[in-house]
């Protein structure tokens, strides 16, 4: 249930000034580590007016933009987090950096989602790639698979494929259990 209240809230109100976003109002969403050693993920959303202030002091992984209309945000979530995977996965980057970790739990959410599918699976000069594809715009992507345990992965993927959910979704998936 943490997870949900989490991403609820930062669909609701401004993390900074608590503001509540009115219809059609644009704010900012990021996704950020709750402390600079720590893999876990937090969502949080800030007005326009606290992010001019904020954005030059917080370290995120990504950013986006939000909009509170009658479009479900949460297809709005994940285009957005469909751009900044292409983003990051048209850049090189060393391995043990921390984009190619996000790159990659972001292609699980992504798949996870079915907005990219699996092509292959490829060994080159002993490093593990996914080959995946985007229908939609026809694209294949090589990413590089980082060294993660299974148990890391799987908990981080969990972890930020709840915080993009809508209330309505997770809903649905408590009454399954
Ligand atoms: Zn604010």
């Amino acid at each position: 249930m943490e997870n949900y209240k989490i991403a609820n809230r930062a669909n609701a109100a401004c993390s900074q000034c608590q503001k509540r976003y009115s219809n059609q109002e644009e704010y900012i969403s990021i996704l950020a580590h709750p402390s600079p050693d720590s893999e876990e993920f937090v969502r949080l959303s800030f007005c326009l007016e606290c992010w001019d202030r904020e954005k030059g002091k917080r370290r995120y992984l990504c950013f986006w933009r939000s909009c509170k209309s009658k479009v479900s945000p949460q297809s709005w979530d994940i285009q957005s987090l469909l751009e900044t995977f292409e983003d990051l996965a048209n850049k090189q980057f060393a391995l043990e950096d921390e984009e190619a970790k996000f790159c990659y739990l972001l292609a699980l959410v992504l798949l996870r989602k079915k907005r990219l599918s699996l092509q292959d699976i490829r060994f080159q000069k002993n490093q593990e790639y996914f080959v995946l594809f985007e229908k939609k715009k026809n694209k294949s992507w090589k990413i590089p698979v980082p060294p993660l345990d299974k148990e890391e992965i799987e908990h981080l993927t969990n972890k930020l494929a709840s915080l993009l959910q809508s209330p309505e979704t997770l809903k649905r998936e408590g009454e399954k259990k």
